[in-house]
């Protein structure tokens, strides 16, 4: 299962990869049976958009973030752009976003009617560099966006303060960060709106696209509800324009199941990480991720760097082992994006990272033999 963002280098075309990027057979297996039940009964009972299944899970997934509320929505994308409509964000402002992220970002901005300014990464933790957001503060901003990647919090309490400073909205896109923390904030409660992806690679992945807004303002989350189902407030009553992104059932119900299992899922993955960080240290230019003071990530992606990933990638395919970049082409150097072309070397981190950054596999159920098979490959490549 590869998503649009997950560029992976693929293995010889005989051959399954001994060592898969990820595998959601093994995430999903223990969970077949209790799913099937669930769906059983939602099938008994008939509604497939909305109900009890659908209110379950926002409220259990709302409780885990520690926040008020969460509204469940069609993908991530859709989540992004009703948090930042619900903030506030109208046509002609300008959000401040990481260079450094996945597409949606900007997606989400441009589709809400407003200009996304691209802030440069920190070495620190990969993440928006606070006192790059802070330097393109301009009278029309009205918002920062601060994206998790790879599983690891951009560091807010910096934000918050740009963001208070300045009066400007702060959201969080924590599509890879589902139970992330760092210096006591918890992903999706360290702002006033997030946005998570259900997309099914994540760290809690529904079986098709799904999302939601996590929040503790009423008055977004309400919004947040309008805009997902017409911009209806109640029946016949469309009270702003919205859109039809509702959360099926049968996502929901699927979340509901993979949620418990979420704490340890991520518990595998940082013991992954750990593992990696002591078999991998000190390896010809090997650049193991960073992680920053009072920081747990959840390793959503594993990325280390290196001066030529393309060839470790493909090193390590001859090998069996399948990887992954995110992301090799920086949304401002895209296609179908030129217009957002900051001038050359205004986000030297971003384009650094670009084109040194591999993505290891690193997933719940991962066996000790596969570390070591990857480790070795690795080795192999600096040895070689
Ligand atoms: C997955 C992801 C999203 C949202 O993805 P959808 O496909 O819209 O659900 C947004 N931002 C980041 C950083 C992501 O990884």
């Amino acid at each position: 299962m590869r998503g649009p963002q997950e560029h992976a280098v693929a293995s010889p075309a005989s051959a399954a990869p001994v060592v898969p990027y990820i595998d959601l057979r093994r995430i999903n297996a223990p969970l077949v049976d209790g799913i099937g039940a669930a769906l059983a009964r939602a099938m008994g009972h008939g509604r497939f958009l909305g109900g009890e299944e659908v209110e379950d899970f926002e409220r259990a997934f709302a409780d885990y973030c520690g926040a008020a509320e969460s509204v469940g929505v069609a993908c991530g994308l859709d989540a992004l752009r009703f948090a930042l409509i619900g903030a506030g964000i109208e046509p002609g402002d300008e959000v401040i976003v990481p260079a450094n992220t996945f597409v949606d970002m900007m997606e989400a901005v441009v589709q809400a009617g407003a200009t996304p300014r691209l802030a440069d990464v920190s070495e620190r933790d990969y993440n928006i560099d606070p006192a790059h957001a802070a330097a393109l503060v301009s009278r029309r901003t009205r918002a920062i966006v601060a994206v998790h990647l790879y599983g690891q919090m951009a560091d807010m309490d910096a934000l918050s303060r740009i963001a208070r400073r300045h009066d400007l909205a702060l959201i969080e896109d924590a599509a890879q960060a589902h139970g992330a923390d760092r210096a006591g904030r918890r992903a999706g409660a360290a702002s006033q709106a997030a946005a998570f992806s259900f997309y099914p690679t994540k760290n809690l992945g529904a079986m098709g696209d799904a999302g939601a807004v996590v929040t503790s303002s009423p008055s977004l989350a309400a919004t947040a509800r309008m805009l997902r189902d017409h911009g209806q407030r109640a029946k016949h009553q469309h009270v702003v324009r919205g859109w039809t992104s509702r959360l099926d059932t049968f996502q929901a119900v699927v979340l509901l199941q993979r949620l418990p299992w979420l704490d340890e899922h991520n518990a595998q993955r940082r013991l992954i990480a750990r593992w990696y960080a002591s078999a991998l240290d000190g390896l010809g230019d090997l650049v193991l991720p960073p992680v920053a003071p009072g920081s747990r990530p959840v390793w959503h992606v594993y990325p280390v760097a290196t001066a030529d990933p393309a060839a470790l990638g493909r090193h390590l395919s001859a090998r069996g082992v399948e990887t992954s970049r995110h992301y090799p082409v920086p949304v401002h150097l895209s296609e179908g994006w030129r217009d957002l072309r900051p001038p050359p070397g205004a986000l030297p981190v971003t384009e650094r990272l670009a084109s040194r950054l591999l993505s290891l596999p690193c997933f719940p159920g991962m066996t000790e033999g596969e570390l070591e098979r990857v480790a070795a490959a690795i080795r192999s490549y600096f040895d070689g």
